[in-house]
């Protein structure tokens, strides 16, 4: 799941940066609303958290731009404490949450999992997928009974497909979502990241859950017609 961040002051940036990318979460940083906004007009992003003060474009004018453009992901507002206006116009604008510096790095955390649940209508944190789990909170993975060691790449990209189950995913949706924006778009990165998932998850199964759709992309799928 691929977040974009727009926040002015450094030290704050990189404390959220560290801690999404700790989570897992492919991570983009701008530090001005302009920039932000551009970027999440050409980008697909999963969710967003942006800064209510920044210099030039404000975190609300950013938000409200992306929602008259129908840009409809999660997007939580950071501001200070007991600004109660700020956080009225927020919500107002678009965001769908709100959140009072300084906060603890878990609570932004499990709000953005709360609202990436929504987004995909989940019940749980825990993603599910014949007999495969995958929790995104402790990052336990497990098929049947067997726990299942991936590296950050490999977490990231099962779950972006396990929460789009029976979706053909095309390489560069994978990319959009799966990595930030220094991935470089003319390797075979998502082939080699797949072939590794597929045998740590796959190899030896009956059932194997990562299919290649031919001409297109992969699919997770829990049905076996291929
Ligand atoms: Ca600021």
């Amino acid at each position: 799941m691929r977040i974009l961040v727009i926040e002015d002051e450094r030290d704050i940036a990189e404390f959220i940066l560290r801690g999404l990318r700790t989570e897992l979460f492919a991570v983009d940083w701008a530090n001005t609303g302009e920039e932000g906004f551009q970027w999440a007009k050409v980008n697909d992003y999963d969710a967003a958290v942006f800064d209510v003060r920044l210099p030039g474009m404000s975190g609300i004018e950013v938000c409200r731009g992306l929602r008259e453009r129908k840009k409809n992901m999660p997007i939580i507002m950071l501001s200070v404490m007991g600004d109660a206006m700020t956080k009225v116009e927020a919500l107002n604008a678009g965001a769908d949450d709100y959140l009072a510096k300084p906060f603890f790095m878990a609570e932004l955390t499990a709000r953005i999992r709360a609202l990436l649940r929504r987004e995909r209508q989940t019940v749980g944190a825990v993603l599910r997928a014949a007999d495969l789990m995958l929790d995104p909170v402790s990052h336990a993975v497990q098929r049947g009974r067997r726990r299942i060691n991936l590296n950050r790449k490999e977490f990231a990209l099962l779950e972006y497909m396990m929460r789009h189950q029976g979706t053909p995913l095309t390489r560069g949706m994978i990319l959009e979502h799966v990595w930030d924006m220094n991935a470089d778009p003319f390797t075979n990165t998502v082939d080699v990241h797949i072939r590794f998932l597929r045998q740590k998850i796959d190899t030896g199964r009956a059932i194997k859950l990562i299919k290649t759709v031919h001409g297109y992309g992969y699919k997770l799928e829990t049905s076996d017609h291929s």
